[in-house]
């Protein structure tokens, strides 16, 4: 299962520019489409998704070849043996895997062959070594299989010109493999987004900067790039914009080139959040600006052209729900992915827990796991601000906008921040 249209209608604020959670993804959701593809070498593949069908340049096998080390036979020759009446055979060549038999397997002679070494001209059957006895220019026979026995044909696996994969899969290790076997090193997949991401605010400075009074490090910056590139797409930090219309719109103006853009802070209501109407001077068309939920409230989304551009909140926890929710699906869907959310999971809640009518909202939780279900439980003070508590965090408690409180015991839908630490340790091997 996986966190989509969860459902969270509006109900909340004739406010203009106010969406709900649902209402916020579908419309971000219709503004963009997979990126133009390119070509990539196939280490490059794996986690690109097909923008066109594979069809196999080769065969697999290429050739007809021994399933088993054993002797190449005529079945004429073998067709009586048994453990009673042995057959021998002549051993006129002896074939390992990745060279050309020479001689024609002829009556009563056989070929030595190993596993994948094509088979000679003349044999239809391969007799197991098992099944045989090793005499000097001899082989004695005592038991067969069957006519036509261990042979793989060629384009048993795939025929050459076979369809082996299909425009819009996403391409995982084994796929990189298949296309290795049959000659194709290079494929054409979605192109990944490159995300112009900017900070702003006064107060901001860079992490290896000596701390300046009234400063504070912009982490959003590392957090959002992380996330942009765990998602597969190209994260271009363009650093600190201070809080002014006009370098903000300029700077927004130069961002414009690239896939998408992103901005953390300035876009609520305080006297020095411009970012709003600077990415309008920018050229940008906005869509919303305030989102029905918790945390993140304030969320700017607009448009240039064909581009997504993010207004995500400053708040540390903030921009990163709001990117996990709403970017994070623009950018897949971007590289042509069809899964575009977090895995949910159901889990029974530990403690109860008061929420707010009218917002979706996201309550960072731990997941425990006990007797085959899960337990999640607060991870203590929700503050937008406590990036500690999205770090400690497994998942997101989604308590709907209906809702006031959260019994304890009650069943909920936690999305799952990090399912690869996320162990259910039923499934782990
Ligand atoms: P704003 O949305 O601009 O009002 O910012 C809200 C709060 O988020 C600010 O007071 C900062 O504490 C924090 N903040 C804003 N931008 C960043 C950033 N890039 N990195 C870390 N914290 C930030
Ligand atoms: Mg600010």
């Amino acid at each position: 299962m996986r966190f989509s249209r969860l459902d969270c209608r509006r109900r909340w604020s004739d406010d203009q520019g106010v969406v709900s959670v649902g209402e916020a993804v579908e419309m971000i959701l219709k503004e963009v489409s997979p990126l133009p593809a390119e070509e990539v070498r196939l280490l490059d593949a794996c986690g690109r998704v097909l923008s066109e069908d594979v069809r196999a340049p080769r065969s697999v096998p290429p050739f007809p070849n021994s399933a088993m080390d054993g002797y190449a036979v005529r079945w004429k020759d073998v067709a009586d043996t048994s453990v009673d009446h042995p057959v021998t055979l002549r051993v006129v060549e002896e074939v390992p895997a990745g060279y050309v038999p020479k001689a024609r397997v002829t009556e009563n002679s056989a070929i030595k062959i190993m596993t994948g070494a094509p088979m000679p001209r003349g044999a239809d059957t391969v007799v197991r070594v098992e099944y045989t006895r090793s005499l000097p220019g001899e082989v004695r026979i005592t038991r067969v299989d069957g006519p036509g026995s261990h042979i793989r044909e060629a384009g048993e696996d795939i025929r050459k010109g076979q369809t082996i994969l299909e425009k819009g899969k996403l391409l995982t290790p084994a796929d990189v493999g298949l296309m290795a076997s049959v000659g194709k090193g290079r494929v054409r997949v979605y192109r990944r987004p490159t995300v112009a991401l900017f900070s702003t605010g006064d107060e901001l400075q860079e992490v290896d900067e000596r701390p300046k009074a009234g400063k504070i490090v912009n982490s959003n910056s590392y957090t959002l790039s992380a996330w942009i590139r765990q998602t597969g797409a190209i994260p271009l930090r363009f650093g600190i914009v201070r809080d002014k219309r006009r370098s903000l719109a300029a700077a927004f103006r130069k961002a414009l080139r690239y896939d998408a853009v992103m901005t953390t802070g300035g876009v609520s209501v305080g006297d020095y959040d411009f970012v709003k109407e600077a990415l309008g001077d920018a050229g940008v068309q906005m869509q919303f600006w305030k989102v029905a939920q918790k945390p993140g409230h304030p969320l700017a989304f607009g448009r240039i052209g064909k581009k997504p551009v993010f207004g995500l909140p400053g708040n540390p926890v903030s921009s990163a729900v709001s990117f996990l929710l709403y970017a994070r699906p623009a950018l897949l869907k971007m590289m042509g992915y069809r899964n575009l959310f977090l895995p949910v999971t159901q889990a029974r809640l530990e403690h109860p827990i008061k929420t707010s009518a009218g917002v979706t909202e996201f309550i960072r939780c731990r997941i425990r796991r006990q007797d085959g279900q899960n337990f999640a439980s607060s991870t203590g003070t929700q503050g937008s601000g406590v990036l500690r508590s999205m770090s400690i965090a497994q998942g997101l408690i989604v308590a709907h906008e209906n809702e006031t409180h959260l019994e304890e015991g009650a069943e909920v839908t936690v999305i799952v921040l990090n399912p690869q630490d996320f162990l259910q340790p039923e499934m782990g091997f």
